[in-house]
């Protein structure tokens, strides 16, 4: 497979499946031509952990820093103060993932609003992008975030729902992150396309490693665990459904991503 310059804006490269070969994974990703990850924070510690990997190749990974809604009932009045000083690190370039899944309700749904509202405050306060987590919740999700949010982008992260859905986040002045879901030929059908409705300017890709192992690999890996050089399948099952070339597509998504968390330039933040 031909190379592209891509970039994965979410990979959980703080989960514990990287723990023993988180280097040789990297690697891997540099060679695809993964050339930037944006690590995602789904808790403190793994907000920490992200940053502390992104410290150790500066301009290449990146991190989020947030609390996923499953963890917002370990939420205390002290995480937004610790988010705040996270996010002061040069390595983070959005809050997040934050959102809530009423899928799963790991956490009840009024600790989940409360702390998705209060992580959409502190990406208001330092100007900085948000990272959205959003499953089975999509009215609600709609109301807090046109209520709370003001004038920083967002991204709805592993777009998978309606078009209905789709078109009310593109109304909101959303970004979309595609995973490997569309890969799936049993469950990524409606999505394929659905992917041609998004703006090219607001349309970026991401693994969501070391889940979603897009489903038509012809070499799958031994232990199913999805890594971001496994992104390339994303970038050519996303440019078939657009009717374009991957390396057309390889460069709109990794320029909207730049643009996005403004990789590679100042990142002006506001000081309270
Ligand atoms: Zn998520």
């Amino acid at each position: 497979m031909e190379s592209h310059e891509i970039i994965d804006i979410g990979v959980n490269l703080a989960h514990r499946s990287f723990h023993s070969d988180r280097k040789e994974v990297i690697a891997r990703a540099i060679a695809a031509g993964v050339r930037t990850m944006i690590i995602t924070g789904t808790s403190l510690a793994t907000s920490e952990t992200a940053i502390r990997i992104a410290r150790e190749s500066p301009n290449r990974l990146f991190a989020t820093a947030g609390v996923h809604p499953h963890d917002s009932r370990n939420c205390t009045d002290e995480t937004v103060t610790e988010l705040r000083r996270l996010a002061a690190s040069d390595a983070v370039v959005a809050i997040g993932e934050c959102g809530l899944d009423f899928n799963r309700d790991f956490s009840p749904r009024p600790l989940q609003e409360k702390w998705f509202e209060a992580q959409i405050a502190l990406a208001e306060e330092l100007q900085m992008p948000l990272f959205l987590h959003e499953r089975d919740a999509h009215l609600r999700f709609c109301e807090i975030l046109k209520r709370s949010r003001k004038s920083v982008p967002a991204v709805i992260h592993c777009f998978t729902g309606t078009r209905e859905e789709l078109r009310a986040y593109l109304d909101m002045g959303l970004h979309i992150g595609i995973t490997g879901w569309i890969c799936d030929e049993r469950r990524g059908l409606h999505l394929r396309e659905l992917v041609k409705e998004i703006p090219l300017d607001r349309l970026m890709i991401e693994t969501d490693a070391p889940f979603l192992t897009p489903r038509n690999m012809s070499m799958k890996p031994k232990d199913s665990r999805n890594e971001p050089a496994f992104l390339t399948h994303v970038l050519k099952t996303l440019a078939d459904c657009l009717g374009k070339p991957s390396a057309f597509v390889a460069l709109e998504t990794t320029r909207t991503a730049t643009e996005f968390f403004r990789i590679g330039s100042q990142r002006p933040r506001k000081k309270s």
